[in-house]
């Protein structure tokens, strides 16, 4: 069951994305982002917080009869009665997963649960056992790790194992944390926590100061197996880690990682990418990594010539291996001759050295007075000789 040279990819999507403000779906669009995700080969898909609505549970419920071959996990506060209404929303999923969580941190503890750290403890012990009565797999979340005390963390995971928890996760609830810092708590509970080492660690990580990504990849190099992420980084405020930077990141540097893998089916993060984008309403800003609509265009003459010479002098992975077509060479004003001289041909338009020179002079006048130079905008420079249609 525990591979320590795979990272397993847990999507919540549907429940941590779903908490953007204004993306909430319908159970039928659960269901249709539920099936890509299996596409795209996720480990766990978190299908929702069942306890939150009688509609989140039905959602979830559908989600765990119809989606085989993946772990469906259930969100629940360490209390029997969200607990109860989990289990029932998952116990139908090939295999379900309890997700418990409560908060550890000071500010948490005092204003939000008022309770002392003694009682949270015993909460701990006695709600992870409950589930785990339940579920043969449990995971446990300390919220608001990152701004827990340390050694309490520790008891409190601990505890956690003792009671049955099979999964710890640890996660930076308010992007918080920083790479270096999130790293030395990972290892420092795998230094103090006893039977850690049995259990899968898990990072979760959101993007307040832009960081998901980054703390998440420290976590895995300090021993966190599971990461807990969204497409296109959907999340609530600043969103979570995204998916696709991650898996990105440990496919074009494995050796980074002590060549780690994840099983997911990177073809499918385009059309994931634009599936949970259209059924949310929430664009993809252009320049996000991997999935934005630039994410593979150059527009720059030094980079268009480098890249027509060798893709390897611009691009650090293809365009195909994450679901896209070729990549883009935009032409605007900061292309050169050999950019456009590739596009011409493209277009069936092989011109001497002379005719390119002046159809350049020709297009660089005309990419000074607009954004972007079509391929008809091309045609009519060429077929022309004219750099703006007379009739405009
Ligand atoms: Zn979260």
């Amino acid at each position: 069951m525990k591979d320590p040279d795979v990272i397993r990819i847990f999507d919540t999507t549907l429940r941590d994305g779903e908490q953007s403000p204004g993306a909430t779906m319908t159970t039928e669009e659960k269901i249709q982002i539920a099936e890509q995700l299996a596409r795209l080969n996720v480990d766990i898909i978190e299908a929702g917080f069942p306890a939150a609505s009688p509609g989140d549970l039905m959602a979830v419920k559908e989600i765990a009869r119809r989606t085989r071959d993946v772990a469906i996990a259930g969100l629940a506060r360490a209390n029997a009665s969200d607990i109860d209404a989990a289990w029932e929303a998952i116990r139908e999923a090939d295999r379900p997963v309890l997700h418990v969580f409560i908060a550890t941190s000071e500010i948490h503890l005092k204003h939000k649960l008022k309770l002392d750290k003694e009682e949270a403890l015993q909460q701990v012990k006695r709600m992870v056992a409950y589930a785990r009565n339940l579920s043969p797999t449990v995971e446990f979340s300390a919220e608001d790790a990152t701004r827990s005390e340390w050694d309490y963390l520790c008891r409190v995971c601990e505890a956690a194992i003792k009671a049955g928890a099979t999964t710890l996760n640890i996660p930076d609830t308010v992007g918080y944390t920083l790479p270096h810092e999130y790293e030395g708590l990972f290892r420092y509970l795998r230094e103090r926590v006893p039977g850690i080492d049995e259990v899968v660690m898990s990072a979760h990580c959101h993007n307040d100061l832009g960081m998901g990504t980054a703390n998440t990849l420290a976590a895995i190099n300090a021993g966190a197996r599971q990461v807990e992420v969204t497409v296109n980084g959907l999340g609530e405020r600043a969103g979570n880690t995204a998916m696709e930077e991650v898996v990105m990141a440990l496919c074009t540097r494995p050796e980074a990682f002590g060549n780690v893998s994840t099983r997911i089916n990177t073809r499918e993060f385009l059309p994931t990418s634009q599936l949970v984008s259209q059924l949310t309403g929430i664009p993809v800003q252009p320049n996000k990594a991997v999935v934005g609509a630039n994410a593979f265009a150059h527009e720059a003459g030094i980079h268009q010539d480098g890249m027509l010479k060798n893709r390897l002098t611009y691009e650090i992975m293809t365009p195909q291996s994450v679901g896209w077509g070729d990549t883009k060479l935009v032409l605007g004003k900061h292309s050169g001759r050999h950019g456009l001289d590739a596009r011409l041909r493209q277009l069936g338009h092989k011109l001497s050295a002379e005719e390119l020179k002046q159809a350049y002079r020709r297009f660089v006048a005309m990419a000074d007075q607009k954004k972007h130079v079509s391929d008809s905008d091309l045609l009519y420079i060429v077929e022309s000789g004219m750099e703006t249609p007379a009739a405009i």
